[in-house]
């Protein structure tokens, strides 16, 4: 067997760990002569993988007692239609920030719901950027101000969160469980599973419970958070391999230990930064520095044919998916909570090497 170093945006890599765990258990779960895949989702065998996802998903997150864990389907796609179906009233506005392509669509779908206002808005910033305090416009009285923490694509993180009194809703999905945060300061948080917590068709949301009441009373059942709340994720059958799988990714960063993951984390990252800026300028980074990604590292090369040519002879020594997202061009390593060190060594020496040979 001969793995790749997988620097696909998503999916990503899963940890080596909790692959094999799974491939040994896929046949026969426990013991019980089935996989999970085949067992109920009112059984007492996923029942036990449910309760576990959801408890390591708490405890990592450290979260009180006013907040839930939910597993729903859709992607992080539907939650930005979900979100203000359920949570932006009639007459109200809900405050976006805007900082690039996810935030974009998050706020397109709220606008086919209600009033949306732009608390700020960066998204053509270069280099990009996240803004700063002091441009945050908010609305007196909105309904929640929503923000994308990560912008996949643009290559930039959040390091300060905003203080809002309305509801904090953010979209996770590149940068959950990456580094430690104030899970408790949000009203919502969702996230895709398939960078950083598992395999795709599951999207985690984590919900301050006072926040369901809101859903108007014409919503259908399968579209309220307070289904899903009231029924502990399992109104209808959930996606239970991929929760299967989650409870397994949560169970190996607890047994990692999550402050040693985030600083493995930060140290991937600044590998890759230092390659990038000393380069004298051949590779150029994307993302103002202050506002740097830890798990999406995008840069520039000079010219598009030499950037295609990198991708192509990065992926001839087993380093794939560095082509950046198709709206941006240029080049974007992910390295999310499961990516190796060795690959972060492999691609600063293939680029030192690239430059050496092609600068
Ligand atoms: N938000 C962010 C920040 C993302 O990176 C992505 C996927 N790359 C999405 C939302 C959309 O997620 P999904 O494909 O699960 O709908």
């Amino acid at each position: 067997m001969s793995r790749v170093f997988n620097f696909g945006a998503g999916p990503a890599g899963l940890p080596v760990e909790v692959l094999e765990e799974a491939r040994d258990q896929m046949l026969d779960f426990q013991g019980s002569g089935m996989s999970i895949m085949e067992h109920s989702h009112r059984g007492k065998e996923y029942d036990a993988v449910h309760q576990e996802a959801v408890a390591n998903v708490k405890s990592l997150l450290q979260l009180d007692a006013d907040h839930e864990v939910l597993f729903l389907q859709g992607g992080a796609s539907l939650q930005f239609a979900m979100l203000p179906m359920n949570l932006l009233g009639a007459g109200q506005t809900a405050d976006y920030i805007h900082t690039g392509a996810w935030s974009g669509k998050a706020v397109k779908e709220a606008k086919l719901i209600g009033k949306v206002h732009l608390a700020a808005d960066v998204s053509k910033a270069s280099p990009a950027r996240i803004p700063t305090p002091g441009e945050l416009v908010l609305t007196p009285g909105a309904a929640y101000v929503h923000m994308t923490t990560n912008e996949t694509i643009d290559g930039t993180e959040w390091w300060d969160f905003p203080r809002t009194e309305a509801p904090l809703v953010a979209d996770m999905s590149s940068d959950i469980l990456s580094r430690p945060f104030d899970a408790n300061q949000f009203g919502l948080i969702y996230a895709g599973a398939q960078k950083n917590l598992g395999p795709s068709g599951l999207c985690m949301v984590v919900i301050r419970k006072d926040l369901a009441a809101r859903s108007p009373a014409t919503l259908s059942s399968m579209l309220r958070y307070a289904t899903h709340l009231e029924e502990n994720s399992l109104y209808n059958t959930p996606p239970t391999f991929g929760i299967y799988i989650l409870m397994l990714v949560t169970r190996w960063i607890k047994a990692m230990g999550a402050a040693n993951l985030y600083r493995q984390n930060r140290e991937k990252a600044a590998k890759l930064y230092a390659a990038i800026d000393g380069s004298g300028g051949f590779y150029r980074g994307t993302a103002a520095p202050e506002c740097r990604s830890n798990m999406n590292v995008t840069f520039r090369l000079p010219g598009e044919a030499l950037e295609e040519q990198f991708v192509k002879e990065a992926s001839k020594q087993a380093m794939k998916g560095l082509k950046g997202h198709r709206a941006v061009g240029g080049i974007r390593a992910s390295i999310y909570n499961a990516f190796p060190l060795a690959g972060i060594d492999a691609l600063a020496a293939f680029m030192r090497d690239f430059q050496r040979k092609n600068g």
